[in-house]
């Protein structure tokens, strides 16, 4: 009997897994459902949520994902808010931000795809795919998150310090401060929930 929904990693399974897209919203919307006979696309985004670190998201990276299978193409898709993220210095540190998530989840959702592809119409083999998914997915969110923080925390505060950078001046300053805040609050969540909270201590 075909499982209709081999692939298990649901949204609200995630979201139990992290708490909340605060900067960036990234892997926690994965949801990945191969279909072979119905596809149904799940859409990979939920933008709604606010968090006690910040008001919105700014950056997204999630899996790409196949209109006729449902699964993951392999590839990621990199998305901004821009009518939030006007800061061209803000954005910069976004960006640093989002680059880190790809580097991250770019073999990983190449493997999930590829043992999807090699599995064929093979449920079992399909089964081990998503087990595969279930487990190693989850896993990398908050590890991620914490590292891509470190990284666009450390590049908002490198901005703030370089005094031949606009970005150090008005009306810059103030939006990297404001940022800076938010981020360091998430640093410290992510990290401690990724089981590592001695890297989310800003170390400026
Ligand atoms: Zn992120």
């Amino acid at each position: 009997m075909n499982n209709m929904s081999i692939f298990n990693v649901t949204k609200s399974k995630l979201k139990r897994l992290e708490k909340r897209p605060r900067v960036t919203q990234d892997v926690s919307t994965l949801g990945s459902f191969f279909k072979t006979k119905k596809p149904r696309i799940e859409t990979p985004h939920f933008f709604s949520g606010k968090s006690a670190c910040s008001p919105t998201w700014y950056g997204d990276t999630t899996p790409e994902i196949d209109e006729k299978t449902g699964g993951f193409t392999g590839k990621l898709v990199v998305s901004y808010n821009d009518p939030v993220l006007k800061d061209p210095c803000v954005r910069e540190c976004v960006e640093v931000h989002e680059k880190s998530h790809v580097e991250d989840l770019q073999p990983l959702v190449k493997k999930i795809h590829d043992c999807d592809v090699a599995a064929g119409d093979d449920w079992d083999k399909k089964g081990k795919c998503s087990e595969m998914s279930n487990k190693e997915l989850p896993f990398m969110v908050n590890k991620s998150e914490c590292k891509a923080y470190r990284k666009s925390y450390s590049c908002l505060t490198l901005k703030l310090l370089d005094s031949n950078s606009p970005c150090s001046k008005s009306p810059h300053k103030e939006k990297i401060n404001e940022h800076r805040q938010s981020e360091a609050c998430e640093l410290k969540e992510r990290c401690t929930a990724a089981g590592t909270p001695h890297e989310g201590i800003p170390v400026s």
